[in-house]
């Protein structure tokens, strides 16, 4: 099993942690649901007129019929359809219990103020069946959903209006390097402008967590200390990015191993990113990504949302889809997996963007998915199949 696979295994068998509470359904978007949805009636709850139209009996459909009475949505009629008798009905209304079939305004010829007559004999029916979509007492949405868009239309259709979810968790974010400088600043000679943490932030936003606090700090080992003691104190989680190798300033394990916190890894197998730490104490979580932008990226994407996930009781498999590609991709070295920014075209086929390796962040901008080059694979060739994961 290689250093990735490990990693992934040891997610897959961390518990899920954080406590729940109730949310309204207005602000139950991007949060995990931690109950099951249960249908409490059928769906349609009534045979339900699929179309604007008229509702007969069949057996009828090739003579004239008498209109008895228009029913809209949210009525019932209110009389009994018997034989050539019909009734103007509007899409959503309940279909009369005399009748088996809706034919369309389209196909109907109005003879006089409350005669018609179907033209299309072929008609098909035209009703939804009450409960075809889902019966009382299915569940409708499993524990663990990440609530997305769809998601939101379920539960106000079951009548979800509060529901049990995952509390957010709260994460401070430290940028670290001696060398940084705010967006707003030019950097002089030696500097360069923190992209990290604009970064890695907006990815932990889109999954929803809190940012308490945000930091940039000098790799100075008694202040990122200091720093991380107090960030302890109201986050579940901390990010650092950068000082997480093995140069003489890269203090973030050492800090971490220091503070007692148990490191699950400290390198990831993966090209670009491999070091990179997880660690915890006390129920507080420390990602310690690497310095470049991409790196980091790679390295959130790829096992921190997973870690993040599993913890908040998410069920999570990211998408992953193979696909052509459309030029050859060569590497000297094989050892690690490779992961790539590209494009994939129109076409569905795999494209090469300029990528100039983990500080190059601009290459990202123009990607729309990551190719992965497994472990021990160097060359594929145009036209094989890889696996891509879309952004
Ligand atoms: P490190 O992981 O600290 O050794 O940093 C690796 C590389 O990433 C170095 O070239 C750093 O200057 C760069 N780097 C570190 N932090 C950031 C950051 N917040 N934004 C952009 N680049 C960074
Ligand atoms: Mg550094």
């Amino acid at each position: 099993m290689n250093q990735f696979e490990k990693i992934q295994q040891l997610i897959g068998n961390f518990t899920p942690f954080f406590p729940t509470e109730k949310v309204q359904l207005e602000d139950a978007y991007n949060r995990v649901l931690q109950e099951d949805v249960v249908a409490d009636l059928n769906m349609p709850p009534f045979n339900k007129s699929a179309m604007d139209g008229y509702a007969c009996r069949l057996e009828d459909i090739a003579n004239e019929l008498e209109v008895l009475e228009v029913i809209n949505a949210g009525k019932i009629a209110s009389a009994k359809i018997g034989a050539n008798q019909c009734v103007k009905i509007m899409t959503g209304a309940a279909v009369p219990p005399e009748c088996d079939c809706v034919f369309m305004v389209e196909d109907a010829e109005e003879l006089s103020e409350n005669k018609v007559r179907c033209t299309n004999p072929k008609t098909k029916k035209n009703i939804c069946y009450l409960g075809e979509d889902y019966k009382k007492g299915d569940v409708l949405l499993k524990k663990g959903t990440l609530i997305n868009v769809p998601q939101m239309a379920v539960l106000a259709g079951a009548g979800y209006a509060e529901m049990l979810v995952s509390k957010r968790p709260r994460v401070t974010v430290i940028a670290t390097g001696s060398e940084l400088v705010p967006p707003s600043e030019t950097p002089k000679p030696g500097q360069i402008r923190n992209s990290n943490s604009s970064q890695v932030i907006t990815q932990l936003r889109k999954m929803n967590l809190e940012i308490v606090s945000e930091l940039m700090l000098v790799d100075d080992y008694k202040l990122l200390t200091e720093s991380f003691n107090k960030a302890l104190e109201s986050s579940d989680f901390v990010v650092f990015t950068g000082g997480a190798s093995v140069g003489d300033f890269d203090f973030i394990p050492e800090i971490l191993k220091e503070q007692g916190f148990k490191i699950y890894w400290d390198h990831t197998g993966i090209k670009p990113g491999n070091p990179m730490t997880f660690s915890e104490k006390d129920g507080k979580f420390v990602f310690g990504l690497s310095g470049n932008p991409v790196s980091s990226f790679v390295q959130f994407e790829l096992i921190a949302k997973p870690v993040i996930c599993k913890l908040l009781g998410a069920n999570y498999a990211p998408l992953r889809i193979k696909a052509p590609m459309n030029f050859t991709y060569q590497r000297k070295r094989a050892n690690r997996l490779a992961i790539i920014p590209v494009v994939i075209n129109e076409n569905g086929a795999i494209s090469e963007i300029p990528f100039h390796g983990s500080a190059h962040i601009n290459a990202l901008a123009f990607a729309n998915a990551l190719l992965e080059v497994p472990l021990g694979v160097s060359t594929i060739q145009t036209d094989e199949f890889a696996y891509v994961r879309p952004l």
